[in-house]
């Protein structure tokens, strides 16, 4: 497994039945490091027999596991736990290595991934049913929640740690198998996580990873064992997974791509609007599905929020993530980086302004892929740069009249994973609360990620599916009711009855 110490040149292998084993298709991906441009790892990329021999794995041990004690089950959890918050520096050390995102930044996706294997440790809790006694006279009705036996998850480039961790939690504390297909741009964390599952005694074949592309995932979304997908990633691909899962009978979440506004209201306070704007725009270098990318500026506000942000972005330090003094790293490869700055050339093309210009920060002259921030203003629907997720640091202002204007541009726009609004006005964050068609919602909060005991998710082309990931919709997701009716009586009273029963 790779470490940040030794990523040189090693290959990273998939996880099954608790130890590395290698992919046999003899194709493999590079893994780069995004701050130097260099090579760092092989990663070998999963044949569909690879899949296979994960899921015979997975489903083999999900039988004992689903029998383990709930007990048992939380005790795992609690040592899992323990162990990545333990080794939350190791993580993030990889994740900024192999990611390019600031240490801090992936110190605090660590925390993130660490408090939803919390809410996990509360499955005992998290799976009692309901008891109707005396339904009908004598007759007792109750509800259990049971796992769905062999579940998967297929994960995007920024979160290797937390997104994993999102899904696997839930889907092991409820009794499943997890096979996992993390991106294969930063595959290490997860073999990470995977042998700090072992260490705190998931049983082997009970978290399987396989490393891949297409030819991986389409085995999953077709694999006749694998009874759940979870997916997070572009909107693309999310509509391409849940068709194709649904088609094959399996229960699909796949959450997609984002444009989130955030709504400055003309009362707001300008400063700490533009703190929240520079952070949640270029934070993590804009590839974070939660990151503000378009500035809705009401009325007068618009001129002096663009210079409050002109101020803080030139103050912003664009260098290596593992630089303690870099506050913004690099994007995850050259192509990436290049399709990003191709839209400032676009917008200009389309009549915006290009406001800030980061193909100007001296980082672009290095070998890493860095682009400093931008700023676009007077965007507009049907502009590429407002039209596509950008998934970049490049902020967009539109300039709009009124909070009428604003609510219809939002709800108008196909994505609806985050939101939020700036205003000192109680009323009319209660009113945007309302009338937005958004799943996440910050109210003077420009990233509102929920906590780990509620559920995350967007509306409209950010979700594909009805269940949001983690939380309790999580466990929801990752069980079947069954409800139970069951009644005691004395065999001699017994008689035919040809009826429909009724409750008597
Ligand atoms: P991606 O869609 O390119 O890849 C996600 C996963 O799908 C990877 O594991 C990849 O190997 C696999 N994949 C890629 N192309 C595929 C194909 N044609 N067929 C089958 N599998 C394929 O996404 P990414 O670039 O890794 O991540 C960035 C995207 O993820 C952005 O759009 C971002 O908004 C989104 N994202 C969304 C959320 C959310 O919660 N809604 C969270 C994080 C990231």
């Amino acid at each position: 497994m790779a470490t940040a110490e030794t990523l040189t040149r090693t290959t990273v292998s998939h996880w099954i039945d608790g130890k590395p084993q290698p992919a046999t298709s003899g194709r493999s991906g590079a893994v780069m490091n995004p701050a130097t441009g260099e090579m760092i790892a092989e990663v070998g990329f999963a044949s569909a027999a690879d899949v296979d021999r994960a899921v015979a794995s997975a489903k083999a041990a999900s039988v004992q596991w689903r029998a383990t004690a709930l007990s048992r089950r939380a005790e795992i959890m609690f040592a899992f736990r323990d162990l990545i918050a333990h080794n939350r520096q190791r993580i993030a050390e990889i994740v900024s290595t192999e990611n390019g995102k600031t240490l801090s930044d992936a110190l605090g996706e660590a925390a993130r991934g660490v408090e939803n294997v919390e809410f996990a440790c509360g499955v005992p809790h998290l799976l009692k049913g309901g008891y109707t006694e005396q339904a009908s006279r004598g007759v007792d009705v109750y509800q259990i929640r049971q796992p769905l036996g062999v579940v998967a998850g297929i994960t995007p480039f920024n979160f290797p740690a937390m997104v994993p961790l999102w899904m696997l939690a839930n889907a092991i504390a409820c009794g499943n198998a997890f096979l996992l297909k993390p991106s294969e741009k930063d595959p290490s964390a997860s073999v990470l996580i995977a042998q700090l599952a072992k260490e705190a005694g998931v049983p082997d074949g009970v978290l399987n990873l396989v490393h891949g592309d297409k030819v991986a995932v389409d085995r999953i979304l077709d694999h006749p064992d694998i009874k759940a997908v979870s997916f997070v990633g572009s909107t693309p691909v999310a509509k391409y997974i849940y068709e194709t899962a649904t088609r094959n009978g399996k229960r699909v979440q796949a959450l997609g791509g984002a444009k989130n506004h955030m709504l400055v209201l003309p009362d707001a306070d300008i400063n700490m609007a533009a703190d929240a704007a520079v952070s949640a725009g270029y934070g993590a270098a804009g590839e974070r599905c939660m990151a503000i990318s378009v500035v809705v500026a009401v009325g007068s506000v618009a001129d002096p929020l663009i210079e409050a942000i002109r101020e803080r972005v030139a103050r912003i330090k664009v260098g290596s993530g593992l630089d303690p003094s870099s506050e913004m790293g690099p994007l995850i490869t050259r192509e990436h980086r290049d399709r990003v700055a191709s839209h400032l050339d676009t917008a200009s093309a389309e009549g915006a302004t290009v406001a800030i210009d980061g193909r100007r920060d001296p980082t672009t002259r290095q070998n890493g892929f860095f682009l400093g921030p931008s700023l676009i203003d007077n965007a507009k629907p049907g502009m590429k740069c407002y039209d596509q997720e950008i998934f970049g640091p490049v902020l967009s202002v539109v300039r709009v009249n009124t909070y009428a204007e604003a609510i219809r541009l939002i709800n108008e726009n196909p994505f609806g994973n985050g939101t939020a609004i700036f205003t000192q006005n109680g009323g009319a964050a209660r009113q945007f609360q309302f009338d937005v068609e958004v799943g996440m919602v910050g109210v003077n909060v420009p990233i509102p990620v929920p906590v780990a005991y509620y559920s995350f998710g967007g509306w409209k082309s950010s979700l594909f599916g009805d269940l949001h990931m983690y939380g309790p919709e999580g466990v929801q997701f990752y069980t079947r009711a069954k409800v139970v009716t069951s009644r005691w009586p004395d065999p001699s009273a017994s008689k035919v009855d040809l009826g429909f029963p009724q409750v008597r």
